[in-house]
């Protein structure tokens, strides 16, 4: 199997790259063809023969997420050579091995994980983007999914990709910015379309989105590193 690695580290992101990159090289799916396409503004990242750059403009805060799907769009034609796609938050750091079918699931042709935040939270509790006019809006919740990972077949994560960056666009044109970016229309387009979603999908536990310092019930297969160590949110994003 062949697999892309999607990463994105615009701005002050670029720190978290080379612990993401040894740890990820060495316990993610070891026995598979691995390729890393890092988007990033960098000059302090170098290709090599597991690693391509992309120049990625650092386009600010919220669009340097937002606009993930636009940037995978970007090499699609390389995608579609790829078996399985899949991207991982900046902060994220393997703590253990990780198989292609425990990841990826045996028949499963997308992949997402559980937020860490509301995997044991009521329907009710769950952040989804709850404007009507929003495009990312939840019609019926079913789960809370993370930003943090997201994959799958190429050829479907792409159609996804494209779904996604419309549906981003027509809100931008509507002057709407949806709550969590991404998230909330990663979470909309898994929730909204359930029936067809559910029999293909495999759902990770937030074991492969472990935050540090946090105590949830399982056992860590990938840590997200705190940010608060590393200046905090505000200062990554360059918000301040
Ligand atoms: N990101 C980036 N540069 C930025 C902000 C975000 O590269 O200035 C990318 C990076 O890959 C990060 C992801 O967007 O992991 C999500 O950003 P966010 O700060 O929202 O992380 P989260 O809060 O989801 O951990």
């Amino acid at each position: 199997m062949k697999i892309a690695i999607l990463y994105i580290c615009t701005g002050k992101y670029d720190v978290f790259w080379s612990e993401f990159y040894d740890s990820c090289k060495k316990m993610f799916c070891p026995e598979q063809e691995k390729h890393f396409f890092v988007f990033t503004d960098s000059p302090r990242i170098h290709g090599d023969e597991h690693v391509s750059i992309i120049y990625q403009d650092n386009l600010g805060w919220p669009f340097n997420t937002l606009y993930r799907y636009k940037m995978f769009l970007r090499i699609e034609e390389q995608l579609l050579n790829f078996d399985k796609v899949v991207f991982f938050n900046g902060n994220c750091v393997f703590v253990d091995n990780v198989e292609f079918n425990e990841f990826f699931g045996v028949e499963s042709k997308l992949l997402a994980c559980l937020h860490p935040g509301f995997f044991d939270k009521k329907h009710e509790e769950y952040t989804y983007e709850k404007r009507e006019t929003s495009t990312a809006f939840v019609i019926k919740p079913w789960k809370y999914f993370a930003g943090g990972i997201n994959g799958g077949d190429s050829r479907l994560f792409l159609e996804m990709c494209h779904k996604i960056s419309e549906n981003i666009e027509i809100d931008l044109n509507n002057g709407i910015v949806a709550l969590w970016h991404d998230e909330s229309h990663w979470n909309s387009l898994l929730n909204n379309e359930r029936s067809l979603i559910e029999p293909i999908l495999h759902i990770l536990s937030p074991a492969y989105l472990y935050p540090n310092g946090w105590e949830i019930p399982f056992l860590a297969k990938i840590r997200l590193r705190d940010k608060n160590n590393y200046g905090g949110h505000g200062f990554l994003r360059g918000e301040r």
